[in-house]
């Protein structure tokens, strides 16, 4: 009895919060921590990945990440602009950063704080490449992924004490490190679901097409790490983001509608 009222308080407060519908899902996002909280947790923790990581700065490569990443930032701007979001990512503090790194790995943080190594880039090939890797990476922060895994670390915890939802900076460290995998290995990312996952890609492809690249590249990306775990362990971004056949054909799969979607906002090339 006791265990189902708590199931019955967490549900009221579940609905109670989450009212918001994400734009970029069109689902109702669980966010118990508020970005109030949650961006600032992110961006000390952020600030701290980058004293304890060589920064690569004013090469060809980390201009590239640069460059790259305003790009699928301005698409992410523009695409909410037009569907009436205008001021929705008015918290973000954009960064693209490059460390020299030998993992095969990038992320992006929520807020907008974009980490990319420098293993990654001989298999990111070309700007085009690397454009679907970070597209991904910020659909999982655009989607609020990380947000809804801390969420629901959070009920977990709270059970019974479900009506108590005010929580401290700890608690919201606590549940960020759990979340990311950032206790232990600070920027090392816990895998997504499989759900978060096409999510990520969709969304990823829309923003990479909206930035003037072939969505189609992305296929291509994922077909090379593929490639990659022949032989040794799999890389880093590989054990996080299977990449199979299903994964590569739902890719194919989006791909017209994303440059459909591009041309809405003028674009009508795409950089391979
Ligand atoms: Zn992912």
């Amino acid at each position: 009895m006791k265990y189902k009222n708590s199931i019955v308080a967490i549900g009221a407060l579940t609905l109670f919060l989450s009212c918001a519908t994400n734009p970029f899902t069109g689902n109702k996002t669980l966010a118990l921590v508020p970005n109030s909280q949650l961006f600032p947790t992110a961006f000390a923790q952020y600030d701290e990945f980058l004293t304890e990581n060589k920064v690569i700065r004013n090469t060809k490569d980390a201009d590239m990440v640069k460059r790259v990443g305003q790009k699928i930032a301005v698409a992410a701007e523009r695409w909410l602009d037009a569907n009436g979001y205008q001021g929705y990512l008015k918290d973000y503090q954009w960064e693209y950063t490059l460390v020299d790194d030998k993992t095969v790995n990038a992320w992006c943080m929520p807020g907008g704080k974009i980490v990319v190594y420098s293993g990654i880039l001989p298999v990111a090939g070309d700007e085009a490449g690397l454009a679907a890797i970070m597209g991904h990476e910020v659909a999982h922060a655009l989607a609020n992924h990380g947000q809804q895994r801390m969420s629901a670390g959070m009920l977990q915890q709270l059970g019974a004490v479900a009506g108590n939802v005010v929580i401290k900076d700890q608690e919201t460290l606590n549940l960020f490190n759990q979340a990311y995998g950032v206790g232990s290995q600070v920027g090392v990312m816990l895998p997504f679901s499989r759900s978060h996952e096409s999510q990520a890609d969709e969304i990823g492809l829309y923003l990479m097409a909206i930035a003037g690249y072939e969505p189609m590249e992305a296929a291509n990306l994922w077909r090379r790490m593929s490639a990659q775990s022949g032989g040794g362990a799999p890389p880093e971004f590989l054990s996080t983001h299977p990449a199979n056949e299903t994964r590569i054909k739902n890719i194919e799969a989006h791909a017209d509608k994303a440059r459909s979607e591009a041309r809405k906002f003028g674009v009508t090339t795409f950089k391979t």
